[in-house]
């Protein structure tokens, strides 16, 4: 499926029945700062009735009437205009500023409590785009549609009625121009809409492409493929050119035909007014009065049909919020779980991602307590999805997971999961010191604390050996450490949250020999006292495990000590080797 066409970003562009009770729900689940949009909306009221005053005094100004009391009056409106406006433009930001701040910390809250199901079939980079971007639709929709539409349609309501009472006939010429003027804003309006969303979908694109780039530059260069992706990008931004003239053009199209209206509309209304002046059938007064507020009549419709355009870019990004502030939380209700211990038992668990196509179908096996097991199978055999259903980041379909002799799902989600620690083949950090990291969310791990965790991990010599110790910034994923020495900072991370059962995805992967011997009885130890399990993808970890379960089409093939299971499973055989893997 071609990128534009997948489901999300056609969100952008069908607009939902519904979507405005949806976003009545996220105006009253984010805190609004309502005191200051209030006083924003008096200033907005405040500063339109002043300059309607300003140009009836200008009015009268330009018809003769020179008294002080006028010139005075017209001074001090056009003062607190002034001072009204910067204030105005202050607390809009304000609000704006402190509506985003809210559905951001909302919008960043409802993301963390998401469960995993949700990013399976999500791109990352769009959950981040409407974090970050999509976040402003409150604000957009305050700042730029509801608040400016209900001050246009004050605005040409009451300026309408001004000039009724000035001459009706004057009124209807202007009357006459504003079918005119919705066709060509709504038909301006379509185009443009159409223009920005190709270019949204250029720009997240090509952004896009760039960041997977960066993160994957060794590749490019590695295969010498620097000219392939030049030109990639090379087309997007030749596209992204076209595409951001041809809205300039539509720009300057839509102002040229906008003059033109005006101007006709101008000279009629000069003609026709000339010509009643001349008759005696409206004075000097009404005329420049009547004159001036239509030019503000004509730009209050103008407005009033700009902001109404908005109308389907604040859909869009209202459902893309709403789409995520709708879906379902992981459930983090339940019992209290109590210091955890004991095996770990699984019976006749059943799983998919995708109802078509089982993972597992009916494992049964125990990882028992005080024993390292290792975890064995061929790709794609199961081993990874067994563990996220032990970590419940996914939810069983049929059987059921016991901990210690107590079903795992009757625990609230948060507690259940501290007795888990998890060191993943690729170890996650995030930008940070290496006490940051390998905290990771506990705060008042003491200076001895951490470095028994660093050095049961084998990590302390290296540690010390980096520029500013624990304290040394890791860049983006630990790229400025070597993979053994990630492995190790992820192993005492493991270790310093004190987990009663660790899970370890190929703990080695990334050492050499020796480090991998080190790393062995490192594990050795941190493993009395624990239950372990450790996804094994070559042999180097067998000597820390006493038992095995062999994963093989979603079912167990084999299981208990090494010896039994490697006589047992073709798979162990082959995988072990000739030689023995059990010292
Ligand atoms: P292993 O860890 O043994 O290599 P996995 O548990 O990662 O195997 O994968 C088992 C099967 O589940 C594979 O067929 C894989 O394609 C599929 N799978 C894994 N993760 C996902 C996911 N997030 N969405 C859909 N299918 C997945």
């Amino acid at each position: 499926m071609a990128r534009q066409d997948r489901p999300s970003d056609q969100l952008y562009i069908r607009s939902r029945k519904g979507i405005w009770g949806r976003f009545a729900k996220l105006f009253i689940r984010c805190r609004l700062p309502w005191l200051w949009l209030a006083l924003y909306v008096f200033l907005e009221f405040g500063t339109l009735n002043l300059g309607l005053s300003e140009t009836d005094y200008t009015a009268q100004l330009f018809a003769g009437d020179t008294s002080a009391g006028l010139v005075f009056r017209l001074v001090a409106v056009l003062i607190i205009n002034a001072l009204a406006s910067h204030m105005k433009v202050f607390v809009r930001e304000l609000v704006s500023a402190r509506s985003t701040r809210s559905m951001r910390t909302v919008l960043f809250d409802k993301v963390l409590h998401l469960p995993m199901t949700y990013f399976q079939d999500e791109n990352p980079r769009d959950a981040v785009y409407r974090i970050v971007q999509n976040a402003k639709v409150i604000d957009n929709t305050l700042i730029f549609f509801v608040v400016p539409i209900v001050m246009a349609l004050y605005k040409s309501a009451n300026i309408f009625v001004r000039i009724f009472r000035y001459d009706w006939r004057l009124s209807a010429i202007l009357i006459a121009f504003i079918p005119l003027q919705l066709l060509m804003a709504f038909l301006f309006g379509r185009i443009n809409y159409a223009v920005n969303e190709r270019e949204t979908a250029i720009r997240s694109r090509l952004t896009e492409r760039l960041a997977e780039l960066v993160t994957n530059i060794p590749l490019a260069k590695a295969f010498a493929r620097e000219d392939r992706e030049e030109a990639v990008g090379a087309d997007l931004t030749e596209r992204l050119y076209k595409v951001s003239i041809r809205g300039s053009w539509l720009d300057q199209l839509k102002d040229l035909t906008q003059t033109g209206i005006n101007l006709v509309q101008a000279v009629i209304m000069v003609l026709v007014g000339t010509s009643l002046l001349r008759n005696g059938e409206i004075n000097t007064r009404g005329w420049v009065t009547f004159y001036l507020f239509s030019s503000l009549f004509t730009g209050a419709i103008y407005e009033l049909i700009m902001y109404w355009n908005n109308v389907k870019t604040i859909q869009g990004s209202a459902e893309k919020v709403a789409d995520i502030m709708e879906a379902p939380s992981e459930n983090e209700e339940g019992d209290p779980c109590p210091a955890l211990s004991g095996d770990i038992v699984l019976s006749e668990v059943a799983f998919s991602y995708h109802e078509e196509a089982p993972v597992l179908t009916g494992v049964s096996c125990t990882f028992p307590d005080n024993a390292v097991t290792a975890l064995l199978g061929a790709s794609g055999s199961g081993k990874t999805t067994l563990v996220n259903l032990l970590l419940r980041l996914y939810e069983p379909e049929g059987g059921a997971i016991t901990a210690g002799g107590s079903d795992i799902s009757r625990f609230a989600l948060a507690e259940y999961r501290k007795h888990f620690a998890m060191v993943s083949q690729n170890a996650m950090f995030f930008t940070g010191t290496v006490r940051e990291n390998v905290c990771y969310g506990q705060t008042d791990v003491a200076g001895e604390r951490l470095e028994k965790a660093l050095r049961g991990a084998g990590a302390w010599e290296f540690v010390q050996a980096l520029p500013q110790g624990v304290d040394t910034e890791l860049t983006e994923y630990g790229q400025n450490l070597s993979g053994g020495q990630r492995q190790r900072l992820a192993v005492a991370r493991a270790l310093l949250s004190d987990a009663h059962y660790l899970i370890l995805d190929e703990p080695v992967a990334a050492m050499d020999a020796i480090a991998t011997a080190e790393l062995v009885e490192i594990l050795r130890k941190a493993a009395e006292g624990r239950c372990l399990i450790v996804i094994a993808h070559t042999k180097a970890v067998l000597p820390l495990c006493s038992r095995a379960v062999i994963l093989s089409e979603g079912r167990v093939e084999a299981e208990g000590s090494l010896d039994e299971v490697q006589k047992a499973s073709a798979f162990m055989q082959a995988f072990a080797g000739e030689e023995a893997v059990h010292e």
